[in-house]
């Protein structure tokens, strides 16, 4: 893919009435990024994509000139590829295997999840390494698309809320090209990670590049914090409205490393995505200090 060093930005739209329309309503709040869900995220069955909507999806693309790592996909949240049981784990399996399918007939190039969740039914470490025996076995079945980990808030027994986490799991998947990880600034935020000034950034960023080389970051999610430092509670907020506050997606936007790849909002306001967008991209004119 081209580098461009330009950051790109937008929101998590809405794909109803056929994915052809996520890049429409991505165009029309002024983004030049987007993330949407292949098919309903909270079933388990989908009808497979037409050759129809897949042309459509491609040329609405290219017209708006969104290009495959402008672009992040999101699995369905009945997913956990760490599930403790082994017949709810290969449905899961199953499952993300048909979304990378998705991905590959719409020309995409990665796939975000949230790793898993225990369940209480085994440790953290097992869940962990049933998510790299997952992405696996995933990999060995699918082209082209890299599975793209998110780190979580540790809200209730989901794992990846530490970067050792991320780490720990993509230590142990064998196709490194094809393995990455995106960061929510509000789950990091409710994890424990200070990202309220930019010298708090810094030193998270400085810390999470040396956890997991910042060479496997394919995406971000830009959310505020309703709720306050390791609170371990995912609750999104538009930007500037929470405990995080503005500082934090102004340094990210202006910071070169974060170019060429989705940096997307998934806060609560939908009428004000063109605002923060407009936001996001009068700060990446700015040149940063360090770096
Ligand atoms: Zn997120
Ligand atoms: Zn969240």
């Amino acid at each position: 893919m081209e580098k461009t060093g330009k950051r790109f930005f937008g929101a998590h739209v809405s794909a109803s009435g056929g994915v052809e329309n996520a890049p429409l309503n991505a165009a029309a709040i002024g983004a030049t990024a987007f993330a949407l869900f292949t098919k309903n995220q909270r079933q388990w069955f989908a009808p497979a994509l037409t050759e129809k909507s897949i042309a459509a999806f491609r040329d609405n693309c290219a017209k708006y000139g969104f290009q495959p790592n402008h672009i992040m996909p999101h699995d369905s949240y009945l997913i956990n590829l760490g599930h403790p049981d082994d017949e709810a784990l290969a449905r899961s399996r199953n499952s993300f295997i048909e979304e990378m399918h998705r991905c590959e007939q719409l020309g995409l190039d990665r796939l975000n999840f949230h790793p898993g969740s225990h369940l209480k039914g085994c440790s953290e470490e097992e869940c962990l390494q049933r998510v790299a025996d997952s992405i696996n076995y995933a990999l060995e079945r699918t082209q082209g698309v890299t599975a793209v980990i998110e780190n979580t808030a540790g809200q209730g027994t989901n794992v990846g809320y530490r970067f050792e986490h991320l780490a720990y799991i993509i230590e142990r998947v064998e196709d490194k090209s094809r393995v990455g990880y995106c960061i929510d600034t509000c789950h990091a935020f409710a994890a424990g990670y200070d990202l309220r000034t930019a010298e708090a950034c810094e030193k998270t960023f400085a810390e999470l590049d040396a956890i997991i080389s910042l060479d496997y970051l394919r995406g971000m999610h830009l959310n505020d914090a309703m709720r306050p430092l390791g609170s371990r509670i995912d609750r999104h907020e538009v930007l500037g409205g929470g405990e995080i506050g503005k500082e934090c997606f102004a340094w990210i936007a202006r910071n070169p490393r974060f170019s060429d790849m989705p940096l997307v909002l998934e806060t609560i306001n939908e009428e004000l995505w063109p605002e923060e967008i407009t936001y996001l991209i009068q700060n990446s004119r700015f040149k940063i200090d360090k770096h």
